[in-house]
């Protein structure tokens, strides 16, 4: 993706909290997972609530996700293997239909690393839904 000027200003789109909590990890330069796909997830606040209502939707992985489980998710095999196969269809050639996951752990944590290094981990969406009576 595009290299952007880092944007100070307040509530910047890539300001989700899922983005927030993954910054340490994602400055981290021994780190082991390499985060991809994040522009597939959808962060959905409801406005006035406390954060642990958030909820994430991941579009290429069709699933709901809860803030406790969301990092898991990202970092999973089964999701680089959903996001590849559907963002990146030339590099998911020969996986065929029927696909042993597990084994394709470490195939798919290179590719994602790759990818990472390629077009960065993505960025979230952020979908504030307005809470009627305050
Ligand atoms: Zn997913």
């Amino acid at each position: 993706m595009q290299p952007d000027q880092p944007d100070k200003g307040a509530g910047a789109p890539n300001e989700s909290l899922l983005f927030q909590s993954l910054k340490v990890y994602l400055d981290n330069k021994t780190r082991q997972q390499p985060i991809i796909g994040l522009d597939s997830v959808t962060e959905c606040v409801k406005a006035g609530s406390c954060n642990q209502e958030t909820l994430y939707l991941c579009v290429v992985c069709q699933c709901r996700i809860k803030r406790a489980d969301v990092r898991n998710h990202i970092m999973g095999t089964l999701h680089r293997y959903r996001y590849i196969k559907a963002r990146h269809p030339d590099l998911a050639r020969g996986w065929g239909q029927a696909v042993d996951i597990p084994k394709l752990a470490r195939p798919l944590m290179e590719l994602a690393s790759e990818l990472e290094k390629r077009d960065g981990p993505g960025i979230v969406q952020v979908c504030v839904k307005a809470v009627k009576n305050i």
